[in-house]
């Protein structure tokens, strides 16, 4: 009984020790204790995330994405205790969309142009900050959805992020430095990159975006020790005239027509969603949209299309092509299918099933088998209108007119904003439902005669591909009244099951664009939305039991892990993407924070700042409605991808109309010269002429002036649609 008693104080005090002397070793969040933490990351401890869930390793948490946390501390009993443990502010006004990773107690995430930055995760503290730098002048025309970055990939002490400009970087996470720094695109294309990298045996692996632009999709895989390029797989043919680079791509190029298509690249970018199923040894890529948009412009005569708006199982030690199911073939809408993938195993019908699970942008949720790609079942979560259903094969049955290929107008439902866009879901376990952030709105598309048509608004970014959307008025204001139901455009939070295919609850919200999911064991689901509201829920009925106002639009997904026994959530806050540059739905864009909240945190929030509006511009110079109308065609073709509508009110960008006098009175160092280009805005000489810029100017005075006025928003848009027919000076888009 002594002798035992005797052992046992031993091994208690020299545990005791080796902790103390741990303890005084290695600080945490020092770059010892950072290189020792963060240098454990390898494959095996990806592999083996769900044993550790105290940390958040990559992007959706685990290789299945699920972004499902079992951290349970935070319950439905206690959660109304749950308040803010500290917030940081980052230093931009640009969106932050970022999934931070955490391992033990260091978080590291990424900003705006690709700031990255390593904090304490218990306390706020910065630890380092890295500015890889960014070259504006060469790369802001090629931005479609502004200055995002989505997040890290971590393996074996290093950082991973892939760069706007199309670098994929190294960073020793200890010290924040580069490590190697490696281009990933052909010297001037137009692609981007602004999703988070995947670690998968070893390699790095990443996609990039730019189909709007005129690009090629295609994944590739370095080596995460070196950055030598190990594998790459393109998603769509290139030149016929010279060698595929894969074998499947043969196959591919039977369901592409006409002589152009690989000439505007094709599209097919890998933007975003991808997954990895280590026992099938398969990695899974979801693909983008088609460039030209609509079809009958791209591969005149039909087809498919191979692989646009497609889910594609990949060999991940070679790259090469397993499977493919196509969501939306021969894509005319914008449907990219690289929105969130989630793989699962489920019971299906009393069989067990491996399935991996995607609302891509067409409005269906999809459950496909993962082991082969055969379709299981498929249902709409939003209001569409572009199909009467899928078939028994998992392949929409197109409604009528949905191609829009007579020469008519149609509103299609979703738009090319997607019923889900990027913001991740997340899939709860013990619910067994999936959260998706959903949004409803439709959009008119028209045929043109040729793809240079200027009567097809888009083609912006300074690229060449025709977007085909007409009329659409993408701002705070209304639809238009031709629109299909539902005529108010709103997101909704839906729960879904996935064995059912359908809602079990919902929450209607006012904004379209909202964060993304994350869900627990403890039953809750938490979520971010437009009006700056962090919401916490009742994963089982959607019953609202905690909120924070945290000032700003909401768009990224919040994580939650554990530090020295206590349960964390935290959030980045910085409305920022595409629609974010449109509109807004609070009264004054806050300074992008990063929130964490714990049980009983009772730090001091940061300042609310009262609303503030620039006032409109009292310049006017008399134009003629000719100049004013031609001034709406350039506004509508290079501006409104960034600028929201006159008027509107600033946002991620500046509303034109409340430009100063400054500004006004440096148009051609702003728009030709790029004077502005560490903000964002692209020089563009070379795509719009002085003339031009001089119209521009003359539309925006003239919106100031009879919005000022107190002129009805329709009115005004009517008004200047007229002056768009009389001024019939066409522009067109650059070759
Ligand atoms: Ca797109």
């Amino acid at each position: 009984m002594k002798k035992q008693f005797i052992v046992c104080s031993a091994i208690v005090i020299t545990v005791l020790l080796c902790t103390f002397c741990q303890e005084n070793q290695v600080v945490k969040g020092s770059a010892e204790h950072i290189a020792k933490v963060t240098g454990a990351i390898n494959d095996q401890a990806i592999l083996s995330a769900d044993a550790n869930q105290g940390d958040w390793l990559s992007y959706g948490r685990n290789y299945k994405e699920d972004r499902y946390s079992e951290l349970a501390q935070i319950t439905k009993e206690n959660v109304g205790e749950l308040g803010l443990a500290w917030a940081s502010e980052v230093g931009t006004t640009k969106g932050l969309q970022a999934t931070p990773l955490v391992v033990d107690g260091v978080m590291f995430f990424t900003g705006p142009f690709n700031h990255v930055w390593a904090y304490d995760a218990r306390t706020g503290k910065e630890i380092w900050h890295l500015d890889p730098k960014f070259n504006h002048s060469e790369k802001n025309i090629d931005l479609c959805c502004g200055f995002s970055n989505r997040g890290l990939a971590m393996y074996k002490g290093d950082l991973f992020m892939g760069m706007l400009d199309g670098r994929l970087i190294s960073i020793d996470a200890a010290t924040g430095k580069i490590k190697w720094d490696i281009m990933t695109i052909p010297e001037g294309s137009h692609y981007s990159i602004t999703g988070a990298p995947r670690i998968v045996k070893g390699k790095v692996i990443i996609g990039n975006g730019g189909a709007e632009i005129g690009a090629r999709g295609y994944v590739t895989a370095y080596d995460a020790e070196t950055g030598a390029q190990e594998w790459r797989f393109y998603t769509v043919p290139g030149d016929p005239n010279q060698p595929y680079e894969h074998d499947d791509l043969a196959e591919a190029a039977k369901t592409w027509h006409g002589d152009d298509y690989w000439k505007q690249g094709g599209g097919g970018t890998v933007w975003d969603a991808m997954a990895y199923d280590p026992d099938l040894n398969l990695f899974y890529i979801g693909v983008g949209n088609g460039a030209h948009w609509d079809r009958e412009h791209r591969s005149p005569g039909g087809g498919d299309n191979l692989y646009l708006s497609s889910i594609v199982a990949l060999n991940p030690d070679d790259g090469s092509y397993v499977w493919h199911y196509q969501t939306t073939p021969g894509d005319s809408w914008d449907y990219t299918a690289t929105q969130h993938i989630i793989l699962a195993d489920m019971d299906i019908e009393g069989q067990q099933r491996k399935v991996l699970m995607q609302a891509p942008k067409n409005g269906y949720f999809y459950v496909i088998d993962r082991t082969n790609g055969e379709y299981i079942s498929a249902d709409n979560f939003v209001y569409q209108n572009w199909t009467t259903g899928m078939d028994e094969n998992g392949r929409p049955i197109e409604a009528e007119g949905a191609r829009y290929t007579d020469g008519q107008q149609h509103w299609i439902s979703p738009s090319s904003h997607g019923g889900h866009n990027w913001p991740p879901m997340s899939y709860n376990h013990k619910t067994g439902l999936v959260y998706i952030p959903t949004a409803n709105q439709a959009e008119a598309f028209v045929h043109t005669k040729s793809p240079n048509d200027p009567d097809a608004l888009g083609g912006g970014f300074g690229g060449n591909v025709s977007l085909n959307n007409k009329l659409y008025i993408p701002s705070v204001f209304d639809p238009h009244p031709d629109a299909p139901a539902p005529l108010t455009q709103s997101g909704r939070l839906v729960a879904w099951n996935p064995k059912t295919q359908s809602e079990v609850w919902g929450v209607d919200q006012i904004g379209l664009y909202n964060g993304g999911l994350l869900s627990t064991s403890s039953g809750l689901v938490m979520q971010g939305d437009a009006e700056g509201m962090f919401s916490i829920r009742d994963a089982e009925n959607g019953k609202l039991l905690k909120q924070f106002d945290l000032r700003s639009g909401i768009v990224s997904a919040p994580i939650t892990y554990e530090v020295d026994g206590e349960q964390y959530i935290t959030m980045l806050v910085g409305w920022g993407g595409y629609l974010a540059k449109l509109h807004k739905h609070v009264p004054r864009i806050h300074p992008g924070t990063i929130y964490t909240f714990k049980i009983g945190g009772s730090a001091a929030y940061p300042e609310k700042l009262p609303p503030h509006e620039q006032p409109l511009t009292a310049m006017r110079d008399g134009a003629t409605p000719d100049h004013i109308g031609n001034g709406w065609n350039v506004f509508t073709r290079f501006c409104v991808h960034c600028h929201p509508m006159p008027g509107a009110g600033h946002t991620t960008t500046p509303d034109l109309a409340r430009s100063t006098d400054n500004i006004f009175n440096n148009y051609e160092n702003i728009v030709m010269d790029g004077a502005l280009s560490a903000k964002g805005m692209p020089g563009m000489r070379g795509l719009i002429s002085e003339e031009e810029i001089n119209d521009v100017k003359s539309f925006i005075f003239y919106s100031a002036e009879v919005l000022g006025e107190g002129m009805d928003v329709n009115d005004y848009l009517t008004s200047v649609a007229q002056m768009q027919y009389v001024a019939d000076t066409k522009v067109a888009i650059k070759d």
